[in-house]
């Protein structure tokens, strides 16, 4: 049995402690005592508070794992979500970069190295968040809602996604003399799931991501500062409660043990120990392929038909997104148009899912919304049929506009027709076929019929996405709305890593 890749990430988060600090460092040297190279997930101001306490000792052990950054101020409000749920896509990305970015630039400087993931703070997220994040440098999403699978990181608008799959602060109640043994029984039982659906599936097993807050081995909570929207100035920051001292030693003693049999896994090559840059190598994509016409033609004639799903599919050896999908049909439709010949080569574009289509309700399962442009007298779009120099047209436009925006259009308007990306994708994929078969441009194509979500969100984990009472630190009536609808809409860049 191939070994399970293993990561320990440490969400070092707690700035408004000072006795966090040597929590933190404990850890540290914990770790490094093991000969494991652990991820430090660390706040922005986390770093600049142990430079501004004086701890350089605890930067200084800090450097010697993988460094992460877990957001700028972490609690401190607004957290990414509240911001991120009244802006539009390009309003929110410009926010998330200029707020997030001072972390990057003090992670560098005091620890030494670019920072390789973003971890959020609690539930603190949106679809901006994977995509902005690569953009700082930062091309892994950790302790992501998603993933595709147990272990399996999901591509999901632009990100690398991988959840947190299991942690030592669930043992902190458990009683001392059971804490050790219920943590190895535990451990072995996710390490027997992962090998079980390796074999299940025929492919290397995926990962586990065991994290812990160090902060909290040493307090008895987390600050409480920020909690249901309170926001109180930096003067008026209270430290969290501590921990007694024997109770800290007896959860050290035995994480300690714990890892000590880590060890021994390792060297029984059960598991393997990795971090984020290395998954993000692993998986990192290749420059975006460029298919040939037999493959493209083929793409169309699976999308062509009614209902077919908008799925990642496998084109000419590479996995190509809904979003991805639809460039490529897109592209190819406005070359013919353009030259009045199917292209040799068409490339694929890393686009987004349709943005900024949240507002008012309109994201996917909010009931039929693509269809005619007004009401009454307008015809039925289930039955329509449409000229296929109409569709050339309109899927120049298309093209143009993802080009442009690096996102699927919402909307495509064929005279009085209006269509949502998946209805028009699949009537773009029929033209083409037609096209290609050698069929006339004089011709009028039926609409193939079918729904503009992703299959993907129709997951549970999509379905049942809420933000409302998630997360102690959020006012109580965020409910996180456009978060919701856009996370549903970029599924369509979704597709396994
Ligand atoms: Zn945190």
């Amino acid at each position: 049995m191939e070994p399970i890749p293993l990561i320990f990430s440490c969400d070092t988060e707690d700035y408004e402690t000072p006795a966090s600090d040597d929590a933190e460092l404990l850890w540290a040297q914990m770790f490094a005592r093991h000969g494991i190279r652990a991820c430090f997930c660390v706040v922005g101001e986390e770093a600049r508070a142990l430079r501004d306490r004086g701890r350089r000792d605890v930067l200084a052990a800090l450097a010697q794992h993988e460094i992460a950054s877990h957001s700028n101020m972490h609690s401190a409000h607004p957290t990414p979500a509240e911001y991120l749920d009244e802006l539009s896509w390009d309003e929110g990305v410009q926010r998330f970069l200029t707020g997030e970015a001072p972390a990057v630039r003090d992670l560098r400087e005091l620890l030494g190295q670019q920072p390789s993931a973003w971890c959020k703070p609690g539930n603190s997220w949106g679809s901006v968040v994977p995509y902005a994040a690569a953009l700082l440098g930062m091309p892994v999403f950790c302790d992501a809602p998603f993933e595709w699978a147990p272990g399996r990181p999901m591509w999901f608008a632009g990100g690398l996604l991988l959840k947190y799959h299991t942690s030592f602060d669930r043992y902190f109640p458990t009683p001392d003399g059971e804490r050790f043994e219920q943590m190895r029984a535990d451990f072995e039982a996710l390490l027997a799931s992962r090998w079980e659906e390796a074999e299940r599936d025929g492919r290397a097993p995926g990962a586990i991501v065991m994290y812990t807050h160090p902060c909290r081995t040493f307090t008895a909570a987390f600050p409480s500062n920020f909690t249901a929207g309170k926001n109180p100035p930096r003067a008026e920051w209270q430290p969290a409660p501590l921990r007694p001292r024997a109770e800290t030693d007896a959860l050290v003693r035995d994480f300690d043990a714990f890892l000590r049999w880590i060890v021994e896994l390792r060297v029984n090559g059960r598991i393997v120990l990795t971090i984020y840059r290395e998954l993000s190598d692993e998986f990192r994509q290749p420059p975006a392929p460029w298919l040939n016409p037999p493959a493209v033609v083929d793409l169309a004639r699976e999308l062509a038909v009614d209902d077919a799903p908008l799925e990642p599919r496998v084109v000419a050896g590479a996995t190509l997104s809904p979003s991805e999908q639809f460039g490529v049909i897109a592209w190819a439709l406005a070359r013919r148009a353009v030259s009045g010949a199917l292209p040799n080569e068409v490339p694929v574009r890393r686009l987004l899912g349709p943005v900024d289509a949240a507002t008012g309700g309109q994201g996917p399962g909010a009931g039929e919304r693509s269809g005619t442009v007004g009401r009454g007298g307008a015809p039925d779009s289930a039955k329509s049929v449409v000229a296929v120099d109409e569709v050339l047209g309109a899927a120049a436009k298309a093209s143009e506009t993802s080009s442009i925006e690096g996102a699927v259009p919402v909307q495509i308007t064929l005279g009085r027709l209006a269509l949502g990306p998946g209805r028009f994708l699949r009537l773009a994929a029929r033209v083409l076929a037609h096209l290609a078969g050698g069929g006339s441009l004089d011709v009028r194509i039926a609409v193939p019929a079918g729904s503009d979500d992703a299959g993907l969100s129709n997951h549970d984990d999509f379905q049942r996405l809420r933000f409302q009472n998630t997360w102690s630190i959020f006012p109580p009536e965020f409910e996180g709305r456009r978060l919701i609808e856009q996370a549903r809409w970029q599924t369509w860049s979704a597709k396994p890593a």
